[in-house]
């Protein structure tokens, strides 16, 4: 079998709704509109470990970018990329075509053009004291400057996982060949 020699770079939820906090997640398992044209395509998959589950677990509760603004997560994030930057900088040293990076927007980790604020988090607060603005999540933050860091480039989207059947994989392919954000 022939290869395609082309992947795509995911945040963790999008193949993994459990990842996503309590209460929130908008699809049971995959987001379905991204993965299965991509999979149909012959596109592979980098799938990016989730910062919140490994660094607070399932029963977390949502926060803003400010509160997860931290050098402790900081440096959970930049920890927990290295295999994922490692396996990206080799494929694209041998030849692999790497279409970018997918995001999840308003996420305050890995939202990429769209993240949130707020400074009250909390089980009776976050929804009300979180507003979506315009920004990197942490994560992605973190990710931009490690592949800097190497002198890597690679164009990022973002997708809307509260609202599936907007997440057109055709869509997002074009985002990404254009080299912009949406
Ligand atoms: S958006 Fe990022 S941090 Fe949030 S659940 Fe998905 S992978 Fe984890």
């Amino acid at each position: 079998m022939k290869r395609s020699r082309r992947i795509v770079v995911l945040c963790h939820c999008l193949l993994n709704a459990s990842a996503i906090v309590e209460g929130e997640a908008a699809y049971p398992g995959v987001l379905e509109k991204l993965l299965v044209p991509l999979a149909r395509e012959g596109t592979g998959i980098i799938q990016l470990p989730c910062p919140e589950c490994s660094f607070l677990g399932l029963k977390r509760w949502g926060m803003t970018s400010e509160q997860y603004d931290t050098p402790t997560f900081r440096r959970h994030c930049a920890s927990i990329l290295e295999t994922a930057l490692d396996q990206t900088e080799d494929a694209l040293a041998n030849g692999v075509d790497i279409l970018g990076i997918v995001g999840v927007k308003g996420s305050p980790s890995c939202g990429v053009l769209t993240t949130c604020l707020g400074f009250r988090g909390g089980v009776s607060g976050c929804g009300q004291a979180a507003r979506r603005s315009e920004g990197e999540g942490i994560f992605i933050r973190t990710l931009r400057e490690e592949l800097g860091k190497r002198r890597l480039f690679l164009p990022m989207t973002e997708v809307e996982n509260g609202n599936p059947e907007t997440a057109r994989w055709e869509m997002i392919r074009e985002n990404l060949a254009k080299g912009r954000r949406p």
